[in-house]
């Protein structure tokens, strides 16, 4: 049986970037977390630690939800991209 790995089944889909930014985080607010849940819940890796800072990047986003959940301060503006963009499952 083949087995496919998780980057090979990402590389399947494709992203109609929405030049609207669909998910923000309060970069203040992220200054006082310490557990920077965000990072390890994100399948896409749009969450990174960067000399003790969050970025973010919403491009590669799965529109999964999960950093939303995660994130106990309130930090996430989140929204799903406009009708018509974001990511497209299996059509690579
Ligand atoms: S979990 Fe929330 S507050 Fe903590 S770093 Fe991530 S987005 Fe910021
Ligand atoms: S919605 Fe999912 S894929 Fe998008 S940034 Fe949050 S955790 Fe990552």
């Amino acid at each position: 049986m083949n087995t496919i790995s998780i980057e090979d089944k990402l590389a399947v889909n494709k992203f109609d970037i929405d030049k609207d930014v669909h998910i923000r985080i309060d970069e203040d607010i992220c200054q006082t977390c310490n557990h920077h849940a965000c990072i390890y819940v994100c399948p896409a890796n749009c969450y990174k630690l960067s000399d003790g800072r969050i970025t973010f990047s919403y491009e590669g986003c799965l529109e999964c939800g999960s950093c939303n959940v995660a994130c106990d301060k309130g930090a996430i503006d989140w929204t799903l991209p406009r009708p018509g963009f974001g990511i497209c499952y299996q059509y690579g």
